[in-house]
């Protein structure tokens, strides 16, 4: 029982680091294209430490959780030009890298080294969970104790990077989140989940994230062919993508005058001579704590607005898909396109 994935098998710590960070919290289908474009156009870690970083966040638009790419580039320099190209070998000079958590060092560290290092992803959460009938919550520094433990005792220390590629594939194809293929499972008559029927009911989680919702009402304001954009600063999730100037309220606009009164817009438009051209439908995306519904309105201004001159840039509205946008803006952008080749 094997999922087959293009880096599966190797014994090239470049490959293995890259293919974990592209893969947290993305599915193995979603993430596979990912890899296989940057593997082809950065076929080392000195080809992916000097590229810039425009460029790496331009390829990674789609994939979400945009810290992992900061590291990817942090990672890729410390390796590159601190230590001549060479992965660190063990475990323990792994974790220091940025962005690499306990799990992708023991899957490096197992897969390239084959040292005796057992993973634990949602996967493997699962099948110790339901094999062993453990209700410790997953999602807690002792629960988390916990399973290290076990999963450490599992091990089949003689060959590590088999047996951890072995119990991930089992969870992602046989013990799988919802429906898992119990009739046909090979370990049926010592699962303790099967058991007592509750496979559903594990692993636990001790909570469950309360979502909260945002408003997004950004500007689309072009003067002469050119379009607003500036690059976030600080350090949330969408830090250093692009982005319009923007609006948030409590709640979506009903109507164009309920944007019109914010004082944002009286700051940015009260002077300055424009038509508002169209607003769009409501974009959404769910992140891991929040979900964003956005609008788009579009404008036409007869002259550039002066205040905005400090933080944003006037772009050429043609060269907006070369800039790394957050996932609802590139769908708002590709929507658009689409449209105006309809027309
Ligand atoms: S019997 Fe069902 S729940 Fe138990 S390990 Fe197999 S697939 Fe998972």
């Amino acid at each position: 029982m094997h999922r087959p994935l293009p880096w599966k098998g190797s014994k090239d710590p470049y490959c293995i680091w890259l293919s974990e960070i592209l893969l947290q919290q993305t599915r193995a289908a979603q993430g596979t294209p990912y890899y296989l474009r940057f593997l082809e156009r950065f076929p080392s870690v000195q080809a992916l430490a000097n590229a810039s970083e425009d460029e790496v966040m331009k390829m990674w638009e789609g994939l979400g959780y945009y810290a992992r790419a900061r590291n990817l580039m942090k990672t890729a320099q410390v390796v590159a030009f601190e230590r001549q190209g060479q992965f660190p070998d063990s475990y323990e000079g792994l974790l220091q890298l940025p962005g690499v958590g306990a799990y992708t060092a023991a899957a490096i560290a197992s897969f390239a080294y084959n040292a005796p290092h057992a993973v634990l992803d949602g996967n493997v959460f699962r099948v110790l969970s339901r094999f062993f009938g453990l209700t410790e919550p997953i999602d807690t520094p002792k629960g988390r104790r916990v399973f290290e433990q076990l999963a450490h005792q599992v091990l089949d220390t003689a060959q590590p990077a088999r047996y951890n590629q072995a119990i991930m594939d089992f969870g992602a194809l046989c013990c799988t989140p919802k429906s898992p293929q119990c009739t046909d499972c090979p370990l049926q008559a010592h699962c303790r989940a099967f058991a007592w029927q509750v496979q559903g009911q594990l692993p636990v989680k001790s909570r469950s994230l309360v979502k909260r919702e945002r408003y997004f009402h950004y500007l689309v304001m072009e003067c002469e062919g050119r379009v607003y954009v500036r690059k976030r600063v600080g350090k949330d999730i969408w830090a250093k993508l692009y982005e319009f100037p923007l609006i948030e309220m409590p709640a979506l606009a009903g109507s164009m005058s309920d944007v019109q009164q914010h004082p944002l817009w009286r700051e940015w438009l009260g002077d300055t001579p424009h038509e508002i051209r169209a607003m769009s439908m409501p974009v959404r995306q769910t992140l891991t704590h929040q979900h964003i519904v956005a609008v788009f309105i579009e404008i036409a201004l007869q002259k550039e607005i002066a205040l905005l001159a400090s933080d944003y840039a006037l772009v050429e509205r043609q060269s907006l898909t070369n800039f790394a946008f957050p996932k609802l803006i590139g769908e708002y952008l590709n929507a658009r396109t689409l449209r105006l080749n309809l027309l």
